[in-house]
């Protein structure tokens, strides 16, 4: 596989120059707070390579928390009046910029409910197509990392077009597709790496997979029964702090639910499509008012079934997780999905 060394002296000039064919997007400090997000990048603003871990996954990149889907009008003087119309819509080239490799390979999961042969959400899908992803390994794991017990690692190639690795003064850029060899074309940075890249790689790879502290199991889930695991005693106690507030999904690069409303004013409105989540109760309430997930424990069940037992028995291929501490270090009341893991396995 080929390898692109790429000077840090030439960082900002490439990716100031690959802006002409890119929009860019990459981890940024959000303003008078001290965590970093995925944003757009604006004119002369550079990604911020040192940021361990955003606050929120860049899943926002294909599936904003609020997207309009259509407009309408009931203005009967417009001769569009009553029908639904699709926003034009942006789909041209974006490079992701120091996307984590588990994100990136959190993508993958998402596209599984998002681009199936049944159904295709166009949105989803369109954005994804027009995405590069030039993903940054994590030479320094933190210590709620747990992304090699999940099918990926903090060198996980699967989701990404380009492994960069920081060297200190340099950066490998390993190409892995023909999609990352374009954007390195467009950011100037064809520069071969000498004998010896790939072995360096592999070093630090070895050496951050060593350091990451905290793995789960889940190898006994699948040959028991969703009923079992459904009437389990542990359910009460995985729950009791629980306060439903929503966070552990709106921060997991892999929570794909969401609601679609309508919002009119006058006589035009817009269907929107926004995040949801299973932690709030009026996610499944019925319009007769009865609701099947009525108790915090019903949808404290949900959510970790969904990602741990539902998902692995359709799509068999692992877990609903990537292993990125988020939803451990964000929740308020220390729920933790490897402890409620180790309880499921058990
Ligand atoms: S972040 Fe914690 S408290 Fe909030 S809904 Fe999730 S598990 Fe419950
Ligand atoms: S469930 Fe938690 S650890 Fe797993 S991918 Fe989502 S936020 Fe990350």
């Amino acid at each position: 596989m080929k390898v692109i060394k790429i000077d840090k002296k030439h960082w900002a000039g490439g990716i100031e120059k690959s802006r002409s064919a890119y929009r860019l997007f990459g981890p940024v400090m959000v303003e008078n707070k001290d965590f970093s997000d995925f944003e757009e990048l604006n004119a002369g603003e550079m990604p911020d390579m040192t940021a361990t871990d955003t606050r929120t996954s860049p899943k926002s990149i294909c599936f904003p928390p609020e997207e309009v889907m259509m407009e309408y009008s009931t203005d009967e003087t417009r001769d569009d009046c009553n029908l639904m119309r699709v926003p034009v819509k942006d789909y041209s080239p974006r490079a992701v910029i120091g996307i984590r490799p588990y994100d990136a390979a959190a993508y993958l999961i998402v596209k599984k409910n998002f681009d199936t042969p049944e159904y295709r959400d166009p949105y989803w899908c369109d954005a994804y197509a027009a995405c590069t992803f030039i993903g940054l390994a994590v030479n320094e794991p933190s210590r709620l990392d747990f992304s090699t017990s999940t099918n990926s690692g903090p060198f996980d190639e699967s989701g990404l077009d380009v492994l960069l690795v920081d060297m200190g003064g340099h950066y490998f850029a390993k190409v892995i597709t023909e999609k990352g060899a374009a954007y390195l074309k467009a950011a100037g940075w064809e520069e071969a790496a000498g004998d010896g890249a790939e072995q360096q790689i592999e070093e630090l790879k070895v050496k951050a997979e060593r350091m990451i502290q905290t793995t789960i199991s889940f190898d006994r889930i699948k040959e028991k029964s969703i009923m079992e695991l459904h009437g389990a005693d542990f359910w009460d106690d995985a729950a009791f702090a629980c306060i439903n507030c929503g966070t552990c999904t709106y921060v997991c690069p892999t929570c794909w639910c969401f609601d679609i409303q309508d919002e009119t004013k006058g006589k035009s409105g817009v269907r929107i499509k926004a995040w949801d989540s299973c932690m709030y109760p009026l996610f499944t309430i019925h319009t007769t008012g009865h609701n099947p997930r009525e108790t915090k424990v019903h949808r404290v069940r949900q959510r970790f079934m969904h990602k741990l037992k539902y998902y692995m028995d359709k799509y068999e291929d692992g877990i609903m997780c990537v292993g990125c501490g988020r939803c451990v270090r964000s929740c308020p009341v220390n729920i933790d999905i490897r402890r409620v893991c180790q309880s499921m396995n058990g």
